[in-house]
């Protein structure tokens, strides 16, 4: 077989990529190593920057997005027992967040890319990419026991933090930075009305808590754990009790409680690698890098992969200049490095560490009163939480 670009991984980078490029006539098949619904089923990420919400529109799967998703024009900063409101839409002249999960951004897209009949090779084993620093770049694959090849112009990785596209450049190629922080965020999901109309982010002497949501009806809350926690050591009753330890009064005693369906912990970690495109191989969202969750920057960052290699892509074919690929690597690294300070600035100013001190958070609350209380370190929050141009 034969296409201009072959994508690795069909998670939310792959498929708006796709997507985009089927929109400009550039043909593309994405490969996956797991099924639709293995994908589908995945709880990640529910808060979108106006420019994913963009590319979304962009990609023309936008549509149950503007419908069921809340647009957020605030939230919550809670520390010493109060909470104080960030006026994003106030501070950034009228920007604001979607909430709208991962999973309903892949859905969508998926459905898009079927209606367009997009070719999606799913349960794809072995997937390789070969001969990128060359001008004739394949990949290859198994599916049903037989070894496929498909060749292509160029190869982008798509296939998140564990994918092959990484691994299979030379280590004298890349180099990466990386810092693992020592806990987890301990996850649920219910069905249950959210304790706010916008997310709460606490600091407490307990650790951090976040009060997200994934619809009107349907809450995501979040406490900070130890690493080594196990599930099962974490009933509904004891994550509730918890989770309401940490907030202020008020917020505690409005918080519903229910059966949880999905509870996870996920390590938090900064990774980053340089360069982000290895001669025909383009790396992408997770496959590039990763942020902590705190300050919801890791699937906004894959969409801001997405469109710097789109439009350098659509230069390539429409207008015969590779200024655009040239550039990818640096244009995307410029807003990654941004965007990875922002995340481990809020995850250390949120957090309790080991080592912690009591003098540690009373700088930690001293920070968090200047910043709710300067208008400028507020704004400089506020257009960060909402996404730096592209
Ligand atoms: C548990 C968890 C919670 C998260 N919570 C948040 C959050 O609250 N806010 C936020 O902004 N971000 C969050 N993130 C990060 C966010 O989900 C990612 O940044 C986003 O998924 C990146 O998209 P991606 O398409 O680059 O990678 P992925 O979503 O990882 O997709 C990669 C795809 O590649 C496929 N693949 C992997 N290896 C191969 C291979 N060898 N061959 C073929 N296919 C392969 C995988 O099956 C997958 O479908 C979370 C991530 C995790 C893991």
């Amino acid at each position: 077989m034969r296409t201009q670009i072959v994508i690795i991984g069909s998670g939310p980078s792959g498929l708006l990529l796709g997507q985009l490029l089927t929109g400009a006539g550039i043909d593309n098949v994405i490969l996956d190593r797991v099924g639709k619904d293995h994908i589908l089923n995945r709880v990640r990420a529910g808060v979108l920057e106006e420019g994913t919400a963009h590319l979304m529109d962009q990609a023309g799967a936008a549509g149950r997005m503007h419908a069921e998703g809340l647009p957020h024009d605030g939230f919550s900063l809670a520390f010493d027992g109060r909470d104080h409101r960030i006026d994003l839409h106030g501070l950034t002249k009228g920007k604001q967040v979607m909430i709208y999960g991962q999973t309903e951004i892949t859905r969508d897209l998926m459905e898009k890319r079927e209606m367009s009949d997009g070719i999606s090779i799913y349960e794809a084993t072995n997937v390789e990419p070969h001969g990128f620093d060359g001008s004739a770049p394949y990949v290859t694959y198994e599916k049903d026991g037989l070894t496929h090849r498909i060749d292509c112009d160029f190869i982008a990785g798509c296939d998140g933090f564990h994918g092959i596209s990484r691994r299979s450049v030379p280590e004298r190629a890349i180099r990466t930075f990386e810092k693992i922080y020592p806990f987890g965020w301990l996850g649920i999901l219910a069905d249950v009305s959210p304790v706010n109309h916008e997310l709460i982010y606490a600091n407490h002497p307990h650790g951090f808590a976040l009060c997200s949501m994934r619809s009107k009806t349907r809450s995501r809350y979040y406490v900070q754990c130890p690493l080594d926690d196990k599930i099962e050591a974490w009933s509904d009753d004891r994550f509730w009790d918890e989770l309401r330890r940490r907030l202020p009064v008020h917020h505690a005693e409005a918080v519903k409680t229910g059966p949880s369906f999905e509870k996870s912990i996920a390590p938090l970690r900064s990774f980053v690698a340089e360069p982000m495109r290895f001669g025909r191989l383009f790396l992408v969202g997770d496959a590039a890098h990763i942020v902590p969750p705190t300050g919801a920057k890791g699937l906004n960052l894959a969409a801001s992969d997405v469109h710097y290699l789109f439009t350098g892509l659509n230069e390539h074919y429409r207008e015969r200049s590779d200024a655009g690929i040239d550039a990818y690597s640096s244009r995307a690294l410029s807003r990654v490095w941004k965007a990875v300070r922002f995340s481990w600035w809020m995850t250390m100013m949120m957090h309790r560490f080991p080592d912690t001190s009591e003098f540690d958070q009373k700088i930690q609350e001293a920070e968090l009163d200047y910043l709710v209380h300067s208008r400028a370190a507020s704004t400089a929050l506020a257009e960060n939480y909402v996404g730096l141009p592209y």
